[in-house]
């Protein structure tokens, strides 16, 4: 039985009368929610189970750097912080493919000046999203693990993890932001009868460190995702300020080339000549750091529902866990802190419908991200090599070109715009269909016959959103002009 031991934060806050609102994790997405219910004038306190980064060296968990794009972008913006966060960012301007044989090409993100994504150092931004809360007046409990929590009394059970003491906690409004092994989410799906669908990938990966060279220059392209794509599985390289570079194994778990078959030294060794023989010198100790580096595990959570009544609400991978190959956890989670803020706006201290709507808004657009990081990573690890993929993405670009309006390249649409994932996708299907067609018997964009190109945008993309009101981009009018 906890003890009714609170702590003086819970104290401190019962003293106003702002409704208070309790995040449980202070990772990327609970802090910045707690910044926007800040700005909103609530009371917000943060329990957090690790200790304070900024204090304490520890690994920020998983990978170390990250890719920010334009919805992530436009959150951050939203609460004033991106010029502070310009400063830790290192623009990607595409894809830089390594070959088997060495060779190596830029596959370029967008067609147009800006569309570029970002490395970004997951602690740093970490501790710039605690720090900009803490300014806002959100309080940040460190070492406070939610154990568990009891919904039809609302209460948290907090577990001092210097202490060991455990302590129970009232809560107004709990937000679970407590990434994929979230407690809160097990106690909704409890008290809710809701359902939780884990699965977890059949890859795992293992991150390793490029360092720079003996003068501190990187020793690769630094302006570029590189990418070793290799068919079944793929290394890739994401560049960090201090001119290193974090690289990260995808490799099946099992199999005849896997994690379980890299049993010795020698193993790895032999595995990353035969296979990445350009990136072996680039690793210092590379069996040694192979074997000191966990290797972790991928999956993507689906669950519903995402609330308990106008008590509980789940965001970010808390909600929507799901494989990195998109690069858009992060920037999903941090578009989930815009949707919710709105939601607030929008039914005041009707707590109940706020949530009721995030959860309609962002659970589709959730399952749309989850399956196109999916079908990514075959992009990422295959696709990539093939002459049909780099024709269609031509294609798609000329297209774009032509009717900007209308025609934009999936991962452009989920990269650069902020038009919803589940619309994304929708649009994505049919202009992977018309790709298909007009590809058939072309071996270059010039051989493309144009005018079918234009039939089947009007009839398939023009035609469909004209009679359609969830399309939010499309201009019927700007593209039929073309
Ligand atoms: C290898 C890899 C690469 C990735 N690359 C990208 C990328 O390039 N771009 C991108 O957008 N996304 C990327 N992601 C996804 C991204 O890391 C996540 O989507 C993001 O971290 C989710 O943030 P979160 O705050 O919801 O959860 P988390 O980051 O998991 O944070 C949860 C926080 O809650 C705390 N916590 C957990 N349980 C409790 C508890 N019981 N009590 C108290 N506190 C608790 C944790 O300590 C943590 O601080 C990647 C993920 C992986 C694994």
């Amino acid at each position: 039985m906890a003890a009714s031991c609170q702590f003086a934060s819970f104290l401190s806050r019962t003293m106003t009368n702002k409704t208070s609102i309790t995040i449980v994790g202070a990772g990327l997405v609970g802090s910045l929610m707690s910044i926007y219910l800040a700005k909103r004038g609530f009371e917000v306190v943060v329990y957090e189970r690790r200790p304070d980064m900024r204090q304490v060296e520890i690994l920020a968990g998983r990978s170390i750097n990250l890719a920010l794009a334009n919805r992530g972008i436009d959150a951050l913006e939203k609460v004033g912080l991106m010029d502070e966060v310009n400063k830790h960012l290192i623009p990607m301007r595409g894809r830089m493919i390594h070959d088997e044989a060495g060779n190596v090409h830029l596959q370029p993100y967008g067609n147009k000046p800006g569309e570029v994504i970002h490395s970004v150092s997951r602690g740093e931004l970490n501790v710039l999203l605690m720090n900009a809360a803490e300014a806002a007046g959100v309080t940040i409990e460190f070492n406070r693990r939610c154990e568990r929590l009891d919904m039809e009394r609302k209460k948290l059970v907090l577990v001092d993890e210097i202490r060991g003491e455990i302590c129970e906690e009232p809560y107004e409004i709990i937000i679970g932001a407590d990434g994929g092994g979230s407690e809160v989410r097990k106690a909704v799906a409890e008290i809710t009868g809701g359902e939780v669908k884990e699965d977890i990938l059949s890859h795992g990966y293992k991150e390793l460190i490029i360092l720079p060279d003996a003068g501190g220059a990187f020793l690769l392209d630094k302006n570029a995702l590189h990418i070793w794509p290799r068919g079944g599985y793929m290394l890739i390289a994401l560049p960090n300020p201090d001119g290193s570079f974090t690289a990260t194994l995808f490799l099946p778990n099992e199999g005849e080339e896997s994690f379980a078959s890299l049993k010795a030294g020698a193993d790895v060794e032999a595995f990353f000549i035969r296979r990445f023989a350009d990136a072996v010198p680039l690793f210092g100790d590379l069996k040694g750091s192979f074997f000191e580096n966990p290797t972790g595990m991928l999956g993507t959570i689906r669950c519903l529902p995402w609330r308990y009544q106008g008590d509980a609400v789940l965001i970010g991978d808390a909600a929507h866990a799901i494989v990195p190959f998109h690069g858009q956890g992060m920037n999903a989670g941090f578009e989930d802190c815009v949707a919710l803020s709105g939601c607030v706006e929008r039914h005041g201290d009707a707590w109940n419908k706020a949530f009721a709507e995030f959860e309609e808004i962002r659970k589709p657009n959730a399952g749309a991200i989850a399956d196109m990081a999916l079908e990514n990573y075959i992009e990422m690890r295959d696709s990539v090599r093939d002459p049909k993929f780099l024709l269609k993405k031509a294609l798609a670009w000329k297209l774009e070109e032509l009717y900007p309006d209308a025609f934009i390249p999936r991962y452009s649409m989920v990269m650069f715009h902020l038009l919803p994932y589940a619309e994304a996708y929708r649009r994505g299907e049919i202009q992977a269909g018309i790709l298909e067609e007009l590809t058939e018997s072309a071996k270059t964009v010039e051989e493309v016959d144009m005018a079918r190109a234009k039939r089947l945008i009007v009839e398939r993309i023009l035609e469909v959103t004209a009679d359609s009101t969830t399309s939010n981009q499309s201009n019927p009018d700007a593209a039929s002009a073309t």
